[in-house]
C-alpha cells in the first residue's frame, strides 16, 4: 500500500523506520506517509528540515498512555475497556485533541489522529500542540448511567495526565455534550478545583463557547466555500451530500442549507437517506441528538425520502452530487466510490471527519481535477474554537454567537489562504494537499527545532 519509494530518497528510511517501529498500525501508517509524500518539495531544498532526524521525531509521540477501565453495568456486570492517550506533540503548546469512544479504537487510531491533529492545530494559528485519546467502549445502546460510570472510571485515571497547561482533551465520535459534563465533573471532584480550561465542548452554562458544537461542520463548510470562491463559484443552488449525522453532519448540513445549497444525503451505520427535498435539518437534530435514534426512522412520513440499509451493495456515494462532505470516519470513502462521483459529476470534498478518504481516491480525485480538502484543514475548525474555549476560559469571559462564529469564518479563510499560499510556492498551486501538510510541518519542525532535541 505505502510505497516507499515514491518518497524522496532523503524520507525513504525514515519511513522504513517508522514502518518497524510500529508494526500493524495501518492507520497511523497511512497518515504519516501522506504528510512524506507532500514533504518532497521541502526537504530537498530546506536542508534544516533535512537534518537533526526532525521528520522522525515529529513521527514519535512525546507521550503514549494505555490503562484499564473497569465500570459496572446496569446488570451489575464487570466490564472492562482500554483507555488511551496519545500526547503527540506539545512545541506550540498544550496537547490538545478530543477522545473517541468507539468499538474500533486501538493504539493505531489514536496515534494517526493525533499525528494528524498536531498538523492541524499548527494550521489553526493558535497556540495548541497535538493530542488524541479515547476508548474501545461502545456508547451505543449504553443507559445514561452506564454512560456516566464508564466516563468517571475513564477520568479517575486521565486526570493525572491533564491539565490547562499539559493536556487539554475535548470531543470527537461518541463523545459529544453529555460525555464531556461527566468527565469534567469527575475531574472537578478528584481535584476539587474549578478548572475550566482543562477541557473543551463544555456546556455553555458551566464554561463551554458558543458555537462550539457547530464549529466543525460551519467550519468545514466556511473553508469549502473559500475552494468555491477561488475559482469564481459558490455554494449557492450546489446539490450537496454529507456522509455521517454526528455533530460534525449535521451543522454541515445547517451551514451549507444557509449559504443556499440543497443537502439531500446523510448517514449513520446502519445506513443512508436521500431526501430530494432536500433534508429537514430540525427534524435530523430532533432524532440523532435528542432521542438518539436511528436514521431509518427520519423517513416516516417523507414521501420523498429513501432508506437503504446497510450491506446492500449500495452506499451513499452512488447518490449524484457537486460537493460531497465526508463527515464520517476514517477511509469511509475509497476508490471505487470516488470512481462513481467523478462520473456523476462531483466539482469538490472537502472533508469534516478525520482521513476519511483513502489514499487511492484521493489520487483520482486530484488526477479528475476535484478540488479535494484534507480533513486537517478543512475540518480545523472545531479545534479552532476549542482554543477560542479556551480563551474565553482564560480571562473567564464569554463570548455572543455571532463574535464567537465570525471569529470561527475568519480562522478557515486564513487557513485556506495560508494553505493556497504555501501549495502555490512549492511549485503545487491548487494542492490542498501539499499545502496543509506543509504549512502544518513547517510550523511545527520551526518550534522544535528553535525548541533544540527534546
Ligand atoms: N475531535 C476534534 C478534531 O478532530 C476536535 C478536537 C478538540 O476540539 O480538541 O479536531
Amino acid at each position: 500500500m505505502n510505497d516507499t519509494s515514491s518518497l524522496h530518497p532523503i524520507l525513504q528510511p525514515t519511513f522504513e523506520t517508522v514502518l518497524q517501529r510500529n508494526p500493524g498500525e495501518a492507520e497511523f501508517q497511512q497518515a504519516v506517509f501522506e504528510v512524506m509524500q507532500s514533504m518532497s518539495p521541502i526537504v530537498g531544498t530546506h536542508k534544516r528540515y533535512a537534518g537533526r532526524s526532525i521528520v522522525q521525531r515529529i513521527c514519535e509521540p512525546e507521550r503514549q498512555i494505555i490503562f484499564r477501565v473497569p465500570w459496572v453495568d446496569d446488570k451489575g456486570e464487570i466490564q472492562i475497556n482500554r483507555g488511551f492517550r496519545v500526547e503527540f506533540n506539545s512545541a506550540l503548546g498544550p496537547f490538545k485533541g478530543g477522545l473517541r469512544f468507539h468499538p474500533s479504537v486501538n493504539l493505531s487510531i489514536i496515534k494517526f489522529l493525533g499525528f494528524e491533529q498536531t498538523f492541524k492545530n499548527a494550521l489553526t494559528g493558535l497556540p495548541i500542540g497535538g493530542g488524541k485519546g479515547g476508548s474501545d467502549f461502545d456508547p451505543k445502546g449504553r443507559s445514561d448511567g452506564e454512560v456516566m460510570r464508564f466516563c468517571q472510571s475513564f477520568m479517575t485515571e486521565l486526570y493525572r495526565h491533564i491539565g490547562e497547561y499539559t493536556d487539554v482533551p475535548a470531543g470527537d465520535i461518541g463523545v459529544g455534550g453529555r460525555e464531556i459534563g461527566y468527565l469534567f465533573g469527575q475531574y472537578k471532584r478528584i481535584t476539587n478545583r474549578y478548572e475550566a480550561g482543562v477541557i473543551t465542548g463544555k456546556g455553555i452554562t458551566w464554561g463551554g463557547s458558543q458555537a462550539r458544537k457547530e464549529a466543525t461542520g460551519y467550519g468545514t463548510v466556511f473553508f469549502a466555500d473559500e475552494m468555491l470562491r477561488r475559482v469564481n463559484d459558490s455554494f449557492e443552488g450546489k446539490r450537496v451530500v454529507v456522509s455521517g449525522s454526528g455533530n460534525v453532519a449535521l451543522y454541515a448540513i445547517e451551514k451549507a442549507t444557509q449559504l443556499g445549497a440543497k443537502v439531500v444525503a446523510c448517514s449513520d451505520s446502519s445506513g443512508f437517506v436521500v431526501d430530494e427535498d432536500g433534508l429537514d435539518l430540525e427534524a435530523l437534530i430532533t432524532l440523532k441528538e435528542v432521542n438518539r435514534g436511528r436514521l431509518h426512522e427520519y423517513v416516516e412520513g417523507r414521501p420523498h425520502a429513501v432508506h437503504t440499509p446497510t450491506g446492500q451493495g449500495s452506499s451513499i456515494w452512488d447518490v449524484p452530487t457537486d460537493v460531497a462532505l465526508p463527515c464520517a470516519t476514517q477511509n469511509e470513502l475509497d476508490e471505487s466510490h470516488a470512481r462513481t462521483l467523478v462520473k456523476n459529476g462531483l466539482k469538490l470534498v472537502a472533508e469534516g471527519a478525520n482521513m476519511p478518504t483513502t489514499p487511492g481516491a484521493m489520487a483520482l480525485f486530484q488526477s479528475a481535477g476535484v478540488l479535494y480538502a484534507p480533513g486537517k484543514a478543512s475540518n480545523a475548525g472545531g479545534v479552532a474554537t476549542s482554543a477560542l474555549e479556551m480563551q474565553q476560559n482564560a480571562s473567564r469571559d464569554s463570548w455572543d454567537f455571532e463574535t464567537t462564529e465570525e471569529r470561527l469564518r475568519q480562522i478557515m479563510i486564513d487557513i485556506h489562504d495560508d494553505v493556497v499560499n504555501t501549495a502555490e510556492e512549492f511549485g503545487r498551486p491548487g494542492d490542498y494537499v501539499t499545502g496543509a501538510n506543509v504549512a502544518g510541518f513547517i510550523k511545527v519542525a520551526d518550534a522544535m527545532l528553535a525548541l533544540g532535541v527534546i
